[in-house]
């Protein structure tokens, strides 16, 4: 489902090259749940972004479902993205002049193939199961922040992605809102067999991973697959 090797990134800062993540390799299997943790600044973000083919890395090569997103351009990657992967940010990212609902529809938007009968029955769908069928026409000023990391939360799954990218979900929610959320990834990744890369720097929610990378300072300093 998702395979990288090799990883390496690096930012210029300064006039010096600065390497972030070094020789990263792994192999993710389909409908799998794979925690990143480690220290801030130990380069989390930038995998995450290279993943999912936001980015592109200095070195090395990323697989996802199948597809090698190095020879893809830009416009080629972002297909990919609206057909196979859904996102959720530490800051909900939600667009303040759009309802609730209208936010999850946007991914049904760019890849109608994947939202199957009607769009507003998805969106309705989806809210519901995240707890918030009566906010559909709430705007997110409107919504505390475990509201809008909900909706966030439908958003993602509303193209029936394969893969779920999470950089930190529960990061602004508090303990108890925050499992709420990591337990609804859990159940659709269960139900829907999608695959889940989860970053979060909460040994809690990392132990609901079925494997854990741990980076420090760019490298992979543990990987539980390898230890198993
Ligand atoms: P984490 O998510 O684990 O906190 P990041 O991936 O955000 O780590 O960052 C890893 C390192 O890369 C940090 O030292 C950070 O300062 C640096 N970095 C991240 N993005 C950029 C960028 N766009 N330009 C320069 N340096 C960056
Ligand atoms: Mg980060």
């Amino acid at each position: 489902m998702l395979r990288c090797e090799s990883l390496t990134q690096t930012y210029r800062s300064g006039g010096r090259e600065l390497t972030v993540l070094k020789d990263i390799s792994f192999t993710l299997e389909p409908g799998g749940f794979l925690a990143i943790v480690g220290p801030s600044g130990s380069g989390k973000t930038t995998l995450l972004g290279l993943l999912a083919g936001l980015d592109r890395p200095a070195h090395g090569r990323v697989w996802l479902d199948g597809t090698e997103l190095g020879p893809l351009d830009e416009d080629a990657r972002a297909r990919v993205r609206a057909e196979k992967v859904g996102f959720v940010f530490q800051s909900f990212q939600l667009i303040p002049t759009l309802t609730a609902r209208e936010n999850v529809e946007i991914p049904l938007e760019l890849a109608p193939a994947n939202g199957g009968g009607s769009w507003k029955g998805r969106a309705d769908d989806l809210l519901a199961r995240v707890g918030l069928a009566g906010r559909a026409h709430h705007y997110p000023a409107q919504l505390s922040g475990g509201e809008q990391q909900r909706v966030a939360l439908a958003r993602a799954f509303s193209n029936r992605p394969r893969i779920l990218f999470a950089d930190e979900p529960t990061g602004n929610l508090d303990a108890r809102t925050g499992a709420s959320v990591i337990d609804l990834m859990t159940e659709l990744n269960r139900e829907l067999g999608t695959t889940l890369v989860l970053v979060t720097h909460d040994a809690e929610l990392a132990a609901r991973a079925r494997r854990t990378v741990r980076l420090a300072d760019g490298v992979v300093v543990a990987d539980s697959a390898a230890a198993a």
